[in-house]
């Protein structure tokens, strides 16, 4: 039996495929991939992998299509996506759709298994069955990922339960950084983009607020970051 964590790379640009494929094999890994969208999404919803990393031009589909129809079947699949660089719109709708995290090309070889084995080693750690109750009207189920708010049922990814229990442990605002750092597995915050925060922080408030554009629960503070208040 194989302890190696497998991924599964859906990239369509046959040098870059190789030379992820040769790094990852390299730290240790298995390998699996596929250059075609829908292929890609054939092959992900096939298994469960130990993370998906979606390349977003392909042919057929995208790897926004790709990152979305996971969603709908796994909330606990770590996906991370490579954006083109300075792409804000590609970033925002990647996260939006339910990628964990991602990495704007050209990137770091390094970076990139640095950011991977932090997506797995997260999704490795099992929550704790808690309830969280952010209201009397809105709850969350730390292992289910699922939550009820305002009578509706709600579905969280792994990553934003992480954050709702790592804020729910913290008594003062939290910095986007700290959040980086504690909820990612960041090493080094320095030259890190912060919109990832903010994205995650946004969907959750249309998850657990009555009003997103008004939020009484996750609280921004100027400067300082981010509050979970209850009750
Ligand atoms: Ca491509």
């Amino acid at each position: 039996m194989t302890t190696k964590p497998t991924l599964l790379i859906v990239e369509d640009e046959p040098s870059i495929l190789r030379g992820l494929t040769d790094l990852f094999v390299f730290h240790g890994f298995n390998v699996e991939s596929e250059t075609d969208g829908q292929q890609g999404l054939d092959r992900a919803l096939a298994a469960q992998f130990s993370c998906v990393i979606l390349d977003v031009m392909l042919p057929s589909i995208d790897g926004f299509q790709i990152c979305n129809a996971i969603r709908q079947h796994s909330q606990t699949q770590p996906i991370l996506m490579l954006t083109a660089k300075n792409t804000e719109q590609d970033i925002i709708n990647g996260l939006t759709l339910g990628a964990d995290d991602y990495l704007a090309k050209p990137f770091s070889t390094s970076e990139l298994v640095l950011r991977v084995s932090a997506l797995i080693r997260r999704s490795g750690l099992a929550l704790t069955e808690t309830k969280l109750t952010i209201n009397s009207h809105v709850n969350v189920c730390t292992q289910k990922l699922t939550g009820m708010s305002y009578a509706q049922n709600v579905k969280y990814t792994r990553r934003e339960v992480a954050i709702l229990s790592y804020l729910h442990l913290k008594t003062a605002p939290v910095s986007r950084e700290e959040l980086l750092k504690e909820v990612w597995d960041y090493k080094s915050t320095e030259h890190l983009d912060t919109r990832t925060v903010d994205i995650h922080i946004a969907k959750l408030r249309k998850k657990i607020e009555s009003d997103p554009k008004s939020p009484q629960h996750l609280v921004t503070f100027r400067g300082e970051g981010y509050q979970l208040l209850t009750g």
